[in-house]
């Protein structure tokens, strides 16, 4: 008697999606089919990964609300490689007797293509330094699936492409943040005053997994050197708060008071715009011409708290 094989078949509803990120898993649904309706609970699939490594998974029995109907199925987990590129995975029903009945090999290839991580930067805390002064920013990196960056370079590279300084990013995340590593960049202002601009970047390497590279710019006035010395009192008025540690503004130029309200301010001559800020009390802001050393006192009062409900029914 000729036993004849009957011929199963494999197939996805959606393989894989077209690009996983390294080492990223994604979960595959497979049907198993028989096209002489056998039952093929128990039969056995294999799955071989891009690193050829091989597996196997026994078929279960779902509901698939996709096709209306019930259906042999087998659902894995597939993890993308290391290495970036196409990748393949292999599935393959080998040649097996299901319920007595012998069953042709039939196999499926999935497909995708294996990119590197995101990552993204931010840039902050950039001040206006004097010209000729030494400066910092921070600069941030982030992968987007949260690799640890500890210790990656980054670099500021000045108009001309230059690089002008480094720092490699700290060993735990910024407070407050799933994975954004910071540094602080030493940089010095340039010797003439005057806006200027810087290329930050970031080329994350010699980590388990490839990382595209991010970039960012910022820009900073350089500020022309002190000529006078402004000091500016604050002279609390209706309150008995500290007048310490509050922000003294003339212009771009800035100090801040110490515990007796008292700021001092070196500016160049010329007019500037004073200003002095802190959460609790009410902002000041005047107009101040410079043209030698000079003393100014300023009253702050209480911020006034706006209740919403009293003015609404009021
Ligand atoms: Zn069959
Ligand atoms: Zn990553």
């Amino acid at each position: 008697m000729v036993v004849t094989r009957h011929t199963p078949s494999l197939r996805t509803h959606a393989g894989l999606p077209a690009e996983m990120e390294a080492g990223a898993t994604a979960s595959v649904e497979v049907r198993l089919t028989c096209a002489d309706g056998c039952d093929l609970r128990g039969a056995v699939i294999e799955l071989t990964t891009p690193q050829g490594e091989h597996g196997t998974c026994e078929v279960g029995w779902v509901e698939d609300p996709r096709e209306g109907a019930q259906g042999a199925n087998a659902r894995f987990v597939v993890t993308a490689p290391a290495s970036t590129g196409e990748a393949e995975w292999t599935v393959r029903f080998p040649t097996q007797s299901v319920s007595g009945v012998p069953h042709e090999e039939h196999a499926l290839v999935l497909e995708s293509t294996v990119v590197p991580h995101a990552t993204s930067m931010a840039i902050w805390d950039v001040p206006s330094p004097l010209q000729g002064t030494e400066f910092a920013v921070r600069v941030g990196v982030k992968c987007a699936t949260c690799c640890v960056l500890a210790g990656q370079v980054v670099q500021v590279l000045d108009e001309a492409g230059v690089v002008v300084g480094e720092g490699r990013l700290g060993a735990a995340p910024l407070a407050g943040t799933d994975a954004l590593y910071e540094t602080l960049v030493a940089l010095r202002a340039p010797e003439r005053p005057g806006m200027g601009s810087r290329r930050v970047i970031c080329v994350p390497g010699d980590l388990a997994l490839p990382h595209h590279g991010s970039s960012g710019t910022f820009t900073f006035r350089s500020l022309p050197p002190p000529e006078h010395t402004v000091t500016v009192r604050i002279v609390p008025e209706g309150t008995e708060a500290s007048m310490a540690d509050i922000e003294v503004r003339l212009g771009d130029y800035r100090a801040h008071t110490d515990l007796n309200g008292v700021a001092r301010v070196g500016v160049p001559r010329g007019s500037h715009e004073l200003s002095a800020w802190r959460v609790d009390i009410e902002p000041i802001s005047s107009r101040l011409d410079v043209s030698g050393d000079a003393a100014v006192e300023v009253v702050a009062v209480p911020r006034r708290v706006v209740d919403e409900d009293a003015e609404r029914w009021g």
